[in-house]
C-alpha cells in the first residue's frame, strides 16, 4: 500500500503518516520521487484500513499496489532505479553499462591480463566466478576466496568494479569483503535464504532470471531483496529452456521492455549464457541493446579454448573490442551512450 501526499504536504505531516504507519505495526518506506512524495507500508497489507491513513493531514490518496511484487513495481516507484558503484559506474540512467570477463577465475595471469584488456577496450565491471554452480559435480567449481583475492587484485590495478556470483548464504559474508555487485546465478533465484542474505548484504545485487522462471516469478524474487531494505538491485535477462536444441537457451528480449514498463529496476542482457554460442553472442548483444537493454554481461576469455567452463560461448578479446564498437553506434541511434571509466587513475 502506498500513501502518496499532497504537494504541499508538510514535513510534519509526512511525519505523521509514518508515525501511524509504525503504530499500525507496519515498517514505513518514505520514496523520494520528482512527481510525488509517497510512503510505502511495507508488510502483508490484506487487512489495512486505508481510511486510517486517507484521514490525516496532507494526505492526496491512498493506493493498493497491484501486482503481487510492491517495492519492484513501477506504481511504487515512477522514476527509474540507479545503481551507482565505488568507480562511478552508473546501472541505470541514460547511458549502458558494460559487464565483461571469464566465466570463472582459473589464475592470476589469466584475470589480470584480460581485465586490463577489457579495461583498455571500453568495460568498466569485471565479471568472473570465483565459486561456480556447476551442473555437473565434477565439472571445475571455482577457486573460492583465492579467486576473491585474484579479482580484488584486478580492481586494484584497472580501476574496473567486480561483480561475481554467491552461491549461498555463507558465500554472500565471503563475496561481499571484495565484490561491487553480488551476483546471484540462475539456478539461484529462488533460493529465498540466499536471495534475504544478498538483500541484507548492503551490496548492489544482479539477479539473474532462473532458466524456468517467469518475468513475474523473477519481479518477485527481486521483491524478496527490496524487502530486505536493498533497492540496489540489477535484473538480468540470461536466457530460459526452450524446445529448440540450437542454441543453449532462448534470449528471452522481450523481457527487457516487459520489466521496463513493470518495473523500476534496471535489466541488462547476458547473450553469452543466452545463446552459448560464440557466434551468436554479438548479435544478441547488439539486439538487446536496441531493446533497450541497460547493460550487457558478456563472458571474453584470452583463450577460450582452454576455458575451463564456458569456453564455446566466450568472446575473443578482438570480438569482445568489435562488438563494442557496434553497440556504441547502436546506443547512439537511441540517444544513449556507453558508460565510459569514470574517475580512476591507472
Ligand atoms: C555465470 O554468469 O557465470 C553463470 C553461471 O550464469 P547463469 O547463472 O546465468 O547460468
Ligand atoms: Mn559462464
Amino acid at each position: 500500500m502506498l500513501v502518496v501526499m499532497k504537494q504541499s504536504a508538510t514535513e510534519e505531516a509526512i511525519a505523521r503518516v509514518v508515525e501511524t504507519i509504525e503504530a499500525m505495526g507496519y515498517e514505513a518506506r518514505p520514496i523520494p520521487g520528482h512527481q510525488r512524495t509517497a510512503i510505502g507500508l511495507v508488510g502483508n497489507d490484506g487487512r489495512v484500513d486505508s481510511a486510517r491513513l486517507e484521514g490525516l493531514g496532507g494526505v492526496l490518496e491512498v493506493i493498493s499496489v497491484s501486482h503481487p511484487y510492491k517495492q519492484v513495481s513501477r506504481e511504487w516507484k515512477a522514476d527509474d532505479t540507479i545503481v551507482t558503484l565505488a568507480n562511478g559506474t552508473r546501472i541505470g540512467g541514460s547511458e549502458i553499462a558494460i559487464m565483461a570477463g571469464p566465466c570463472a577465475v582459473e589464475n592470476e595471469e589469466q584475470i589480470l591480463g584480460v581485465a586490463h584488456t577489457l579495461r583498455e577496450m571500453g568495460a568498466t565491471i569485471l565479471r568472473g566466478g570465483a565459486f561456480k554452480p556447476r551442473t555437473s559435480p565434477y565439472s571445475f567449481q571455482g577457486l573460492g576466496v583465492e579467486g576473491l583475492e585474484l579479482l580484488a587484485r584486478a580492481r586494484e590495478a584497472t580501476g574496473l568494479a567486480i561483480v561475481t556470483e554467491a552461491i549461498d548464504s555463507e558465500g554472500v559474508e565471503i563475496v561481499k569483503e571484495y565484490a561491487d555487485i553480488i551476483q546471484i546465478g540462475a539456478r539461484n533465484m529462488q533460493n529465498y535464504p540466499l536471495l534475504r542474505r544478498a538483500g541484507q548484504s548492503g551490496l548492489p545485487v544482479l539477479l539473474k532470471r532462473g532458466m524456468s522462471a517467469t518475468i513475474k516469478e523473477l519481479l518477485l524474487a527481486a521483491e524478496y531483496l527490496l524487502a530486505e531494505g536493498n533497492s540496489q538491485v540489477i535484473l538480468c535477462e540470461r536466457g530460459v529452456r526452450s524446445f529448440d536444441t540450437h542454441t543453449r537457451n532462448l534470449l528471452d528480449l522481450t523481457a527487457i521492455p516487459v520489466v521496463k514498463s513493470l518495473s523500476h529496476l534496471p535489466i541488462i542482457a547476458d547473450p553469452s549464457h543466452g545463446t552459448g554460442l560464440r557466434s551468436k553472442v554479438t548479435p544478441m548483444a547488439r539486439a538487446a541493446v536496441a531493446a533497450g537493454a541497460d547493460g550487457l554481461m558478456i563472458e571474453v576469455h584470452p583463450q577460450p579454448d582452454m576455458a575451463l567452463s564456458d569456453g564455446a560461448q566466450s568472446l575473443y578479446p578482438e570480438q569482445f573490442a568489435e562488438l563494442m564498437k557496434q553497440i556504441r553506434v547502436i546506443a547512439r541511434a537511441l540517444d544513449r551512450g556507453l558508460v565510459d571509466m569514470p574517475r580512476v587513475a591507472v
